[in-house]
């Protein structure tokens, strides 16, 4: 894997080669308000490289080309608030953010391109998926997630989309670019005896539920692990449903769901 700020030293200091805090891995996400399209990825890094000030990020999209510029454990200058370059990955998609629209190609294909990278770097630094997509917001140095530029600089600004008037509509379509990366096994005779750990949101029981959610069955403390081990031996698995928020209860991923939901599903035992 090249870098290009690796391969083109810049004119000015445009990173550290370290990370002064531990990263949360938190993703900020920028618009270059600039040019937009073919060539524009290599067009901004060029400009990074060459540019007086500091101003920079980890990975650039444009709709055909992504562009890694320097590895996620170096410091880059992308978010002036203080305390999140240490702890945060950042990513620029080309154009302005008044031009983003949910409808619009060249959109569709930088967030599906940043989806992409997101996936890549959340994969190799360990990142929980799942959880991660599960938040976008502000509260990026304590915990992995998404968010705007604007969402934490607010003063000065509203990038990638941080007040855009289909804000919903864009952080949906990066989550789905994200989550399109997550590997589905295919579905074989083997999914009757797929299983999920759910748990709702006001109560502290964990269940072992149906995959079709038919039943639910509670798991008494200290027995996840067993029945998790019970459930492979006969042939299944614990699965999380994509984008499902998360937590870990002895040692294993459990499905917090809002209480009606899970409420909701026939109690077995
Ligand atoms: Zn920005």
């Amino acid at each position: 894997m090249s870098f290009y700020l690796l391969d083109h030293p810049p004119a000015s200091p445009q990173f550290y080669p370290s990370r002064a805090n531990t990263p949360t891995w938190a993703v900020s996400v920028h618009t270059s308000e600039g040019a937009t399209g073919p060539g524009t990825a290599l067009g901004l890094a060029q400009f990074i490289a060459r540019r007086s000030d500091p101003g920079s990020y980890a990975a650039i999209v444009d709709s055909e080309t992504t562009i890694d510029m320097v590895p996620p454990l170096y410091t880059t200058y992308s978010v002036a608030a203080a305390g999140y370059n240490s702890r945060t990955w950042s990513i620029c998609l080309t154009g302005r953010s008044r031009d983003l629209s949910p409808n619009d190609p060249n959109t569709l294909a930088m967030i599906g391109r940043a989806g992409r990278a997101i996936f890549e770097l959340w994969t190799l630094v360990g990142v929980n998926i799942p959880d991660a997509l599960a938040w976008i917001g502000t509260d990026a140095l304590k915990r992995p997630g998404l968010f705007c530029h604007g969402d934490v600089q607010p003063w000065d600004r509203t990038d990638a989309w941080s007040i855009h008037p289909e804000r919903p509509d864009l952080d949906l379509l990066l989550v789905k670019a994200i989550a399109a990366n997550i590997p589905q096994p295919l579905p074989t005779l083997e999914d009757e005896m797929n299983r999920y750990l759910i748990r709702g949101n006001k109560a502290g029981e964990v269940y072992l539920a149906d995959a079709g959610l038919g039943w639910k069955w509670h798991v008494p403390a200290g027995q996840l692990p067993n029945v998790a081990y019970a459930v492979a031996v006969g042939g299944g698995h614990i699965i999380t449903p994509p984008g499902a928020q998360t937590i870990i209860v002895e040692g294993l991923n459990v499905w917090v769901a809002d209480q009606a939901f899970v409420d909701a599903i026939p109690r077995t035992k």
